[in-house]
C-alpha cells in the first residue's frame, strides 16, 4: 500500500470460503516498515467460532474428508505441497510484509513447507493399531488409531505459516481437520495458505482461519467442539490457554517462550562460534522463541570473544527487510519495540554494560539496533524473554560453571554448545535442561526431527514421527471367539 491508499479489507476462511466477521467488525494491522497500516481483518467473535469449528465437524463426518482413505489423504497433503511450492514466492512476500522478516528468511521457510506436507503426508498411511496377544484362548484383542476430531491451532507472528503447518500437516494426516487461529500481527499469510489448500482440492471445513485478537483464541481454546490445542506463544499467554484446555479436559501441547544459552568453550573453532553466536540472537531480529539470547563465553577467550562480536554487530546492514543486503529488518509491531526499548532502559538502570547498540533508528518504522549487553545471570534481562534483537554476555571458568549458569533459568527451549572437543559436546548434551541441544551450530527445524520446550518453555512437541500421536486416539476392541463368559459376577482377568 502506498502512502495514502487506504489500508486492504482482507477476510477470514469458514467452510472453503473467505468472509467477514459476522459482527461486521475489523482491526487495523500495520506495516513494521512504516508504522502505517497496511491491511484490516475481520476480529471473530464466539459466533464466528462457532461457525468455524460447526465446518470443522461437519467435514468430519462427509465423504469428501472423513470418508477418504489414508492414502488418498495423503495424497491430498502432496497435492498442497505442490500448490505452495508455486506459490513460494507469492506467500513469503506476504508474511515478510506483515511481520517484517527478511524475505530470505521467509522464502526458505516457504521452501521448506513443502516438506512438511510431504513428510507427514507420507505418515497418513503408516498409521496402523496392533493386535495384541490374547490372554486366553477364544479372544481377539486389537487397538483402532482413530483421529481426535477437531484440531485448534493459535499461533504468533515470528513464522505464520510454518508453524500453523507443524499442526495442519500432522493433523489432517492422522484425519482431524483444524482451526487455526493467527497472530493479529500476521494472519493474511494463513489465510492464503488455506485458500490455496482448498484450490489444491482440500474440501470445505477441513482448514479454517478465524482472524482476530487474543479473545478470538481465547474462544477457540474454550469451544467444546474442539478436541485438542496446540499453541505457539508466550509462556504468560501459554499457561491461561493450557488451563483452560485442560478444564474442559481437551488434550494441548504448549509450545512457549526461551532464554537460550549459548556456550562458548575455548577449545571452539572461533570463527564459526561467533558467527554462530550473532545468527542465534540477530537472524530475525531476535524473534525466535530459539533465540540464542544468553551467550556465555569462557573467560579465557572473553575480551577477544567480545571484540568480534561487537566488531561485526556494528557493522550489520539494518533496513527494508525485502533488500538482499540487509541483514535485520523492523521488529514486527509496535507494542514489541516499545517492549524492547523498555527492556533495556530496565538493563541499563539495573547496571548492565551496553557493548553495543542499545537504542532504536530514527524514523517510522520500528527498527531497533542490534544490541549487545553485558549482565549477570540473575540481572532482570538475562532472565526475562526479550523476543527482540538483545543478546546478554556472560563469562564462565569452567565446564561446570557453564553448565550450573546455562540450567539457571525457567526456560528450557534451545541450548548451543560451540567446542572442538567431542566427549565435552556430548557430556553438555546430557546435562543441559532444554528441549533441542545444538552443537557447532544453531538455529535448525525438520519436519522430522522433535522440537517442544522443556520447563516454562512448554509441554509436548512438534515435528518427528511420533508428533502424529498427539492427534490420534486409541480404542481397544476385545472380540470373544467361543462361547463366553461362565460366570457373570467376575470381570474377566
Ligand atoms: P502471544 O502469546 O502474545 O500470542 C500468541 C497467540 O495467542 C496469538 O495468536 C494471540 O492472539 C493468541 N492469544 C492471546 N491471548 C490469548 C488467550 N487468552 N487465549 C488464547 N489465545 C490467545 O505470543 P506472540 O507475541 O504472538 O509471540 C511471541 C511468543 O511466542 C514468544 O514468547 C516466543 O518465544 C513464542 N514462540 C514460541 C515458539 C515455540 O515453538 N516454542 C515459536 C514461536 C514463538
Amino acid at each position: 500500500m502506498a502512502n495514502g491508499e487506504s489500508p486492504l479489507e482482507l477476510r477470514m476462511f469458514i467452510d472453503g470460503k473467505g468472509c467477514a466477521a459476522r459482527s461486521g467488525k475489523s482491526y487495523l494491522s500495520y506495516d513494521p516498515c512504516t508504522g502505517a497500516p497496511w491491511a484490516s481483518f475481520p476480529d471473530a467473535a464466539e459466533a464466528d467460532v462457532d461457525d468455524a469449528v460447526g465446518a470443522a465437524r461437519g467435514a468430519l463426518g462427509r465423504a469428501d474428508w472423513g470418508g477418504l482413505t489414508a492414502s488418498q489423504r495423503g495424497l491430498l497433503l502432496f497435492r498442497i505441497a505442490d500448490v505452495i511450492e508455486r506459490h513460494r514466492d507469492e506467500l513469503a512476500r506476504l508474511e515478510t510484509r506483515e511481520n517484517g522478516k527478511l524475505l530470505r528468511e521467509m522464502t526458505a521457510q516457504m521452501a521448506a513447507v513443502p516438506g512438511w506436507l510431504r513428510y507427514f503426508g507420507g505418515l497418513a498411511d503408516k498409521i496402523e493399531g496392533r493386535v495384541i496377544p490374547p490372554g486366553r484362548a477364544n479372544l481377539l484383542t486389537y487397538t483402532l488409531r482413530e483421529p481426535l476430531g477437531v484440531i485448534g491451532a493459535v499461533t504468533p507472528w515470528n513464522s505464520p505459516i510454518l508453524l500453523a503447518v507443524y499442526t495442519i500437516a500432522p493433523a489432517l494426516a492422522a484425519g482431524n481437520t483444524v482451526v487455526v487461529k493467527p497472530s493479529e500481527i500476521a494472519a493474511a499469510g494463513v489465510v492464503r495458505f488455506a485458500e490455496l489448500a482448498a484450490s489444491a482440492g482440500l474440501p470445505p471445513g477441513v482448514i479454517n482461519v478465524v482472524t482476530g485478537l487474543g479473545p478470538t483464541g481465547g474462544a477457540l481454546v474454550n469451544h467444546p467442539g474442539v478436541n485438542f490445542v496446540n499453541f505457539t506463544g508466550s509462556t504468560e499467554t501459554g499457561r491461561k490457554v493450557g488451563a483452560a484446555a485442560t478444564a474442559r479436559l481437551a488434550g494441548v501441547t504448549l509450545e512457549l517462550g526461551g532464554k537460550s544459552p549459548n556456550i562458548v568453550f575455548d577449545d571452539a573453532d572461533l570463527d564459526a562460534a561467533s558467527a554462530g553466536v550473532l545468527s542465534g540472537i540477530f537472524s530475525a531480529g531476535g524473534q525466535s522463541c530459539i533465540a540464542g539470547s544468553r551467550a556465555l563465553v569462557q573467560r579465557s577467550i572473553y575480551d577477544a570473544f567480545l571484540d568480534r562480536l561487537t566488531e561485526r554487530t556494528g557493522r550489520i546492514v539494518i533496513g527494508d527487510p525485502t533488500q538482499p543486503a540487509t541483514e535485520v529488518g523492523p521488529v514486527a509491531s509496535r507494542q514489541q519495540f516499545d517492549k524492547i526499548a523498555a527492556m533495556v532502559a530496565t538493563a541499563r538502570d539495573e547496571g548492565s554494560r551496553v557493548l553495543s547498540g542499545g537504542s532504536a533508528l530514527d524514523g517510522d518504522g520500528y527498527f531497533y539496533q542490534p544490541t549487545i549487553l553485558e549482565a549477570g545471570n540473575s540481572a532482570f534481562i538475562a532472565r526475562n524473554e526479550v523476543f527482540g534483537p538483545v543478546l546478554t554476555v556472560m563469562p564462565f571458568d569452567d565446564e561446570a560453571e557453564a553448565v550450573a549458569l546455562a540450567n539457571d533459568t525457567e526456560f528450557g527451549l534451545a541450548a548451543g554448545v560451540w567446542t572442538t572437543n567431542l566427549s565435552r559436546a556430548h557430556r553438555m548434551a546430557r546435562v543441559l535442561d532444554a528441549g533441542t541441544v545444538w552443537v557447532n551450530m544453531y538455529r535448525a527445524s525438520a519436519a522430522n526431527v522433535p522440537f517442544g520446550g522443556f520447563k516454562d518453555s512448554g509441554l509436548g512437541f512438534n515435528n518427528g514421527i511420533e508428533a502424529i500421536n498427539k492427534y490420534l486416539r486409541t480404542k481397544a476392541v476385545w472380540c470373544e471367539l467361543g462361547k463366553g463368559q461362565s460366570d457373570p459376577f467376575v470381570l474377566q482377568i
